[in-house]
């Protein structure tokens, strides 16, 4: 099996990468430009692979694309490069339309280019699959899950670029025959997380003793799910999803985000104890502008037609998360060091 993932070296990507590579043993070929969020270190578990590769390439350009895809010969392609960080999306929308919608076309077409010309078997047998939030679906009250057949309803510059680059998808498959499939996933976290997203954000700061920002009053529910679950998920539905489908992938793990920031804290607090609880650090901080109340996934149909089922909790994922950030500073630290404090809720970097 030949696999291109493009967006290989961010957050997903490379723990996708990884499995596909360790677990499943097939030939992967990772593309991504090495944003800010993109990070080689990531992909070290697979480094010196015979079944690897890596090339630096940025998805909006058609020519580095089609001639990648045609020396490759992928079997499938697994699209995660994108702009990702809501906030980015607020102050500096440019790029999110670039990347994830231009960047999305452009690959679409690189790949109906490729596949077109493949015999009728390999050309049956081909898949895009398109990698995609659950929040193009907008927000939720307090009851009710967002089905595959929930109408569109984006509220941020990034929801709405991955909306538009969803339709795109969606429309090769109508219009060109592409086999595209499309998944929406809840918030993921665990391992390699960019340190800027809320987990990752609060276990640094709490282990540093620093403030742990909270948007309004951490009312807002989000439905977590276990990194490694979500690249088990996208394995299983671009081998078995039916072509023209959505796949929803969730953990069924709704949390408020006050309730995620605790249980870091007290998770750190057995872990590394501290001369006083890390809650003592929680600072509320003015909410996000258009900030989705509530998330939460109906992934039944990924669940009974394809078998997938999420393996951790969110507790049990929560402790594994905590636990490496706390063993894997090497990984952390250059970003953390590299980093505009504002956004971390740091003091601003010395100049
Ligand atoms: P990420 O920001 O960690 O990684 C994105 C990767 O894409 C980075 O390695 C970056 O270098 C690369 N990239 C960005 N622009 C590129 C370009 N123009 N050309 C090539 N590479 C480029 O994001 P993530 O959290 O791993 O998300 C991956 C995908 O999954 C995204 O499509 C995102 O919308 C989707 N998703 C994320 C979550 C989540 O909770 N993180 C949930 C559901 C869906």
């Amino acid at each position: 099996m030949r696999v291109i993932v493009t967006g290989g070296a961010g957050f997903i990507g490379s723990a996708l990468v990884r499995f596909l590579v360790l677990e499943r043993g097939y030939d992967v070929l990772t593309i991504d430009a090495l944003t800010y969020a993109g990070c080689e270190a990531s992909l070290r578990a697979v480094a010196g692979q015979p079944n690897h590769r890596f090339l630096r390439a940025d998805i909006r350009d058609g020519s580095a694309m089609a001639q990648a895809i045609a020396t490759f010969r992928p079997d499938r392609i697994m699209h995660l490069a994108a702009e990702s960080h809501v906030d980015r999306s607020i102050t500096g929308a440019a790029d999110f339309i670039q990347t994830n919608v231009v960047g999305t076309f452009v690959l679409l077409e690189a790949a109906r280019a490729y596949w077109q010309d493949l015999d009728a078997a390999a050309k049956a047998a081909f898949r895009f699959l398109h990698v995609s939030t659950d929040e193009v679906y907008g927000s939720l009250g307090e009851t009710g899950l967002f089905a595959e057949t929930t109408p569109y309803d984006p509220s941020s510059p990034y929801s709405a670029s991955k909306a538009a680059s969803d339709h795109l998808a969606k429309a090769w498959q109508r219009t060109y025959g592409l086999p595209v499939v499309v998944s929406n996933c809840s918030n993921n976290y665990g391992p390699y997380h960019f340190p800027e997203k809320l987990i990752p954000l609060t276990i640094l700061n709490a282990l540093e003793g620093r403030p742990l920002p909270v948007y309004g009053q951490g009312e807002n529910v989000r439905d977590w799910l276990y990194v490694e679950d979500h690249a088990r998920a996208l394995d299983r539905i671009v081998a078995q999803g039916r072509v023209g489908e959505t796949y929803n992938v969730g953990g069924r793990n709704e949390r408020r985000n006050i309730e995620v920031v605790r249980r870091i804290c007290a998770v750190l607090d057995r872990l590394v104890p501290g001369a006083e609880p890390r809650e003592n650090l929680i600072t509320f901080v003015a909410d996000r502008p258009g900030h989705d109340a509530r998330y939460a996934i109906d992934a039944t149909r990924l669940e009974t037609e394809l078998g997938w089922r999420a393996r951790e909790t969110f507790d049990s994922g929560i402790e594994k998360t905590v636990q490496w950030y706390c063993d894997n500073a090497w990984w952390w630290r250059p970003l953390r060091d590299r980093y505009d404090g504002a956004r971390l809720g740091l003091e601003p970097a010395p100049a």
